[in-house]
């Protein structure tokens, strides 16, 4: 890790889950609806944390490692269009305790760190279209896919020839057993 990355902390998606959504997506939304995120970059961000040097890597990976939760369920029943930020997103109309508690305590440690300064109130969702460019009506979702949560991942995005890639880095087990993680 020599230079600096733009980093943040996700949950993966199954790959089962993956298609069901991009089947779903492509049953319910016209093509020119925005701008379809590829299956298999559909996540969940827990933090944001943009440009970050080599040694601020380090210090994210030795304090992630250390955290200590169990996994969590996940329900996607939600569905919704933010016209500011132009997306549509899936989403859970319960946010699961689990999944709050481990996105602010790595917004916590990012901030320890020196390298969260995303102030925006944290709204988990599944981007599943960008750069929307008007309303679209959203089809009230008849599913309620469920994601057992075990691990959590810290991801580098790239734009690499007019493709965003992302890359996991690191990958944590959730587990409140003191002798894991
Ligand atoms: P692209 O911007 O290339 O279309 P992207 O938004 O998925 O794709 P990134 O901008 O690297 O790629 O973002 C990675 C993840 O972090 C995405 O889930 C994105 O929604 C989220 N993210 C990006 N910028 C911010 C921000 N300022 N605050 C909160 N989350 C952000
Ligand atoms: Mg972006």
């Amino acid at each position: 890790m020599s230079e600096s990355k733009r980093l943040f902390f996700a949950l993966e998606l199954p790959g089962e889950i993956q298609q069901q959504i991009v089947r779903w997506r492509a049953a319910h939304f016209p093509d020119d609806a925005g701008r379809p995120v590829a299956a298999a970059n559909l996540h969940l961000t827990l933090a944001f944390l943009g440009e970050i040097s080599a040694e601020k890597q380090r210090a994210l990976i030795a304090m992630a490692g250390c955290i200590r939760q169990p996994g969590f369920t996940l329900h996607l029943d939600d569905a919704g269009q933010w016209l500011r930020s132009r997306v549509v997103w899936l989403g859970s109309r319960q946010t699961p305790r689990g999944l709050l508690q481990l996105a602010n305590m790595l917004r916590a440690q990012a901030a320890r760190s020196g390298c969260y300064q995303s102030p925006q109130p944290f709204h988990p969702h599944i981007t599943l279209l960008r750069d929307t460019r008007h309303a679209v009506p959203i089809p009230s979702p008849g599913f309620r896919w469920t994601i057992p949560v075990e691990t959590f991942a810290l991801y580098e995005s790239q734009f690499i020839r007019g493709r965003t890639r992302y890359t996991a880095l690191s990958r944590w087990t959730l587990t409140d057993d003191k002798e894991q993680g």
